[in-house]
Parts: C-alpha cells; sequence; structure tokens
C-alpha cells in the first residue's frame, strides 16, 4: 500500500494534502471523535462549541477548551507533520489544507498551508470585532488560577480566539484558497480525519470526480474509504514519513 502511494504522489502533478485531528495525536493533542479524549463527551460540547452558546456563556466555552488549548500551547509538530513539510519542500506537494486549529503544519515548516477552521493566533471581540495577537492575552488566561473570560480593552466585550465554531461560517477568504487548491489538484492525501466534517469533507470526493486520486491515511475506517484509490490504515506518524522517505531516496 505504502508502494501504491509512491507511485501515485510520484505521477501526479498538483498535489494536496487534506488533514484532521488525527495528524496531531501524536503530538499529544486528542482528536475530538475518539471515544476516550473526552472533548467529546460532555454532553453539552456542541452547544459549548457553538457561536450562539459562546455569546450566551464565554466562561462555559473558555471552562470547557482550557485544557485543550493547553494541550495546544504546549505542543510540538510530530514526524507526519514534518513528513508533509519535505514533501513541500521536495516540490510533491503544492497545498496543505487542515481542518485543525494546532497551526502545527506552520510549525513543521509547511508554506502553502490552510487552515480553514481557523487557528488560535488572533482573537477577536464579538461586541467591536477589534482584532488581538492572542499570545499576550493567553499567557494571562493560563496564568489566573480563575478561569476569566478575556476581554476586549476597547469595548469590554468577551474575546473569541479566531477558530471557527459550530454555526459559524468558515473564514472565506481562506476556504476560496483551499477550493482553488482542490479544483487544481490530480491528488488528495487524507492524513488522520474522519472525514465526517463537511464541507472540507467534500474536497476529495471532488477530486475523484475531477478525474484525481484519493490515498487515506487512518487509524480506522473512514466514510469515504471506498471512494479512494489507496488506504492506509495506521500511524500517520509512521506512514506518512514511510511514503515520504521512499519519495526522497528516488
Ligand atoms: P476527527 O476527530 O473527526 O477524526 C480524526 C481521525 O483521525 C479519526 O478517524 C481517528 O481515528 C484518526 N486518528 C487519530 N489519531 C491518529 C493517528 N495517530 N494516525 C492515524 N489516524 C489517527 O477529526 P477531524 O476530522 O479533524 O474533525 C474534527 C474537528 O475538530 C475538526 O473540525 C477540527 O477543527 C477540530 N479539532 C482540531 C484539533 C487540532 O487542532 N489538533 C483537535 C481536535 C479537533
Amino acid at each position: 500500500m505504502i508502494d501504491q502511494a509512491v507511485e501515485l504522489i510520484r505521477k501526479s502533478s498538483y498535489s494536496i494534502a487534506l488533514t484532521g485531528a488525527g495528524i496531531s495525536t501524536p503530538s499529544g493533542i486528542p482528536d475530538f471523535r475518539s471515544h476516550e479524549s473526552g472533548l467529546w463527551n460532555n454532553a453539552d460540547a456542541m452547544q459549548v462549541a457553538s457561536l450562539s452558546g459562546f455569546r450566551y456563556n464565554p466562561l462555559g466555552f473558555y471552562t470547557w477548551i482550557r485544557p485543550f488549548a493547553d494541550l495546544i500551547k504546549n505542543a510540538l509538530p510530530n514526524p507526519a507533520h514534518f513528513a508533509l513539510a519535505t514533501l513541500e519542500d521536495l516540490g510533491m506537494l503544492q497545498a496543505v489544507i487542515t481542518q485543525n486549529i494546532d497551526m502545527l503544519h506552520v510549525d513543521a515548516g509547511n508554506r502553502n498551508v490552510y487552515e480553514v477552521h481557523g487557528h488560535l493566533r488572533q482573537m477577536t471581540c464579538i461586541n467591536c470585532f477589534k482584532e488581538y495577537d492572542s499570545e499576550p492575552i493567553l499567557k494571562k488566561f493560563f496564568e489566573n488560577k480563575e478561569i476569566e473570560v478575556p476581554r476586549c480593552p476597547a469595548c469590554g466585550g468577551a474575546l473569541k480566539p479566531n477558530v471557527i465554531l459550530f454555526g459559524e461560517q468558515l473564514p472565506m477568504q481562506v476556504f476560496i484558497k483551499a477550493q482553488q487548491a482542490v479544483r487544481h489538484a490530480d491528488l488528495v492525501l487524507v492524513a488522520g480525519s474522519s472525514l465526517e466534517v463537511h464541507p472540507v469533507a467534500d474536497f476529495p470526493v471532488q477530486v475523484r470526480r475531477q478525474g484525481g486520486r484519493v490515498i487515506i491515511v487512518n487509524n480506522e475506517r473512514t466514510v469515504q474509504d471506498d471512494i479512494a484509490n489507496v488506504v492506509i490504515r495506521g500511524d500517520v506518524a509512521e506512514i506518512l514519513p514511510a511514503i515520504v522517505d521512499k519519495l526522497a531516496s528516488e
């Protein structure tokens, strides 16, 4: 299977990667759907992580997200992220589209990254829409023992990290660029995504429909395994470096 994936990537002229939470679990950040992570086990998670939930009860959101954000703060890219960075350096990967908010693809060295579900670099006031760099605000947030809602220095409104919550539109400019990459793609390498979150989950279907190839690397079955040309079941932190090592040594 690895050899087949290598062959498809070698033959492609415009390949993209589509990544989900599973590419960052080897960096210590749990995905949402695996049962043991706990992030989704809280019955209210869907409500807490929604835009309306945030507006109604920002403290509930910050209480829920604090342990998750703490893991992201301390996480480093793992061999799967570095493999994709090497692939881009080799000229064999044109873009990474990620659903992750952890910024680890950029940290690993990928340059053409579309973070379609947002990121934690900035925060926006939900009242006056002023934007701020997150770093000093989150530093203070984590120093406080008591959980406090970060507030806008200008108007006192609650600050929301620039991550996309349920019920919120995707960042338009980034999403359009991601769509353009998908339109050009003759291969998509999906890594660590259940492919259950739309509209991003439509991308492999679109690549297939326009005659391109789909490779899925995931440790469990995904809903799109049937449309893939190659499915590799295993740990992304082992499989992606194995694929890229072969391509680099050719
Ligand atoms: P998901 O939780 O739906 O799916 C992750 C998939 O990766 C699962 O099928 C899981 O079995 C698989 N997986 C986990 N670890 C793996 C490994 N080491 N090797 C191979 N496969 C592995 O994630 P999703 O599809 O990205 O959707 C969840 C949503 O939650 C996204 O919208 C994302 O924004 C958000 N999220 C982000 C992060 C992050 O930024 N790191 C973490 C959790 C959730």
